[in-house]
């Protein structure tokens, strides 16, 4: 840290994402990242905005939010289009808390939450799951501040049903509950529908899992028009070109060719389940995933030594060393092919140890 670097931030602790190893060596099942690369009208769709880059981008994102819009069954101006979900989430943490509004989220979710909060000076509740990793919606209910759901959630996979997640917003009619459905596709039910009834109601979700962009960096918020015009303000008052033509132009071509990603949501979730099958066999326990990864812990390895051995072998996976969940990996579900890889790579660390 230098001499300059404000007070305000010295105890910030910032995320640390998944490590992205440039060379191609590895197996990458570690930052829940579609194994399946978008087609390739999406970046003949670049190519073509590339002609235009000495333009700044249209801050308002119109042809991708009335496509959008379209493929959600919202109107445009219930939408905001950002640069990753991660940065709509920020903006949240910007428009809904402060010191007399704080955050509640689970103890176990996303690492992102605290250092929104933190790096706005937002004071934050961790809620604790329950034993089994399962949220208790009445933990929910009545808060004072604003609540922050992953659903599904992560690192832990499991998914709330719509209905529970009605349940909290009824219990919350004066806060904003916002429901990060980075996973929703896999297999879970979103809270899209409930927008219109709900003005404490904001959904994000991303192109970076579903719809195979991670490197693009596009997210968006959904929910009224007057969430979305504060959401805006914010927007406004840190970059109004947030998404970038290029990725505006992918997004899209992306969405005009959705049936193809909702089909690889379908081969990844078809994946899953034979991957859960075949890592039980191999003695693992796990959560029931709706989400593109595996959370699963063995009672032979810890989590560490898992990651590490599987590292040695070329495969990436994630491991927290947060005490509640040190046993646990996460895995991301690739193709077939990488995770046969990686069952019979996990077969032999576990043979060799025996
Ligand atoms: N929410 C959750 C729960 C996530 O796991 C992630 C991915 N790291 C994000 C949001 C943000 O993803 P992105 O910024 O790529 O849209």
């Amino acid at each position: 840290m230098s001499r300059f670097f404000s007070d305000k931030y010295k105890d910030l602790e910032p995320y640390t994402p998944g490590e992205q190893p440039r060379e191609q060596k590895y197996i990458k099942l570690n930052t829940n990242e579609n194994p399946y690369p978008p087609l390739p009208e999406v970046a003949e769709a670049v190519r073509k905005a590339s002609d235009k880059l000495y333009l700044y981008s249209d801050t308002e994102c119109v042809e991708l939010r009335k496509t959008l819009a379209e493929r959600l069954n919202v109107s445009p101006d219930e939408l905001l289009m950002t640069n990753g979900s991660d940065e709509i989430l920020n903006f949240a943490f910007m428009a809904f808390c402060d010191k007399h509004t704080p955050a509640y989220f689970a103890d176990i979710t996303y690492g992102f939450y605290p250092v929104f909060a933190d790096i706005n000076q937002v004071p934050y509740e961790e809620i604790p799951l329950k034993e089994d990793l399962t949220i208790d919606i009445s933990d929910y209910f009545q808060k004072a501040g604003t609540i922050f759901i992953a659903n599904p959630n992560a690192p832990t996979a499991i998914a709330l049903r719509r209905s529970e997640i009605e349940e909290i917003l009824k219990q919350n009619l004066y806060n904003v509950v916002v429901v990060d459905e980075a996973y929703v596709d896999f297999g879970a039910e979103s809270c899209v529908p409930l927008i219109k009834e709900y003005d404490n109601l904001l959904v994000t979700q991303t192109f970076s899992k579903s719809r195979s962009m991670a490197g693009a960096r596009l997210g968006m918020g959904i929910g009224n028009p007057e969430l979305i015009r504060d959401l805006n303000a914010i927007k406004y008052s840190i970059n109004p070109y947030n998404v970038n033509s290029l990725t505006s132009a992918a997004g899209v071509a992306s969405l005009k060719l959705d049936e193809y990603n909702m089909k690889n949501c379908e081969i990844i979730m078809e994946t899953r389940s034979r991957s859960e099958r075949a890592l039980r066999e191999l003695g693992f326990e796990m959560t029931t995933s709706q989400t593109n990864f595996l959370f699963a812990r063995h009672p032979d390895i810890s989590g560490e030594d898992l990651y590490l051995e599987l590292k040695k072998k070329g495969i990436l996976i994630r491991h927290f060393s947060k005490e509640r969940i040190k046993d646990y990996n996460r895995i991301t579900v690739g193709t077939p092919e990488q995770m046969e890889k990686l069952t019979a790579a996990i077969k032999q660390i576990l043979e060799e140890k025996a």
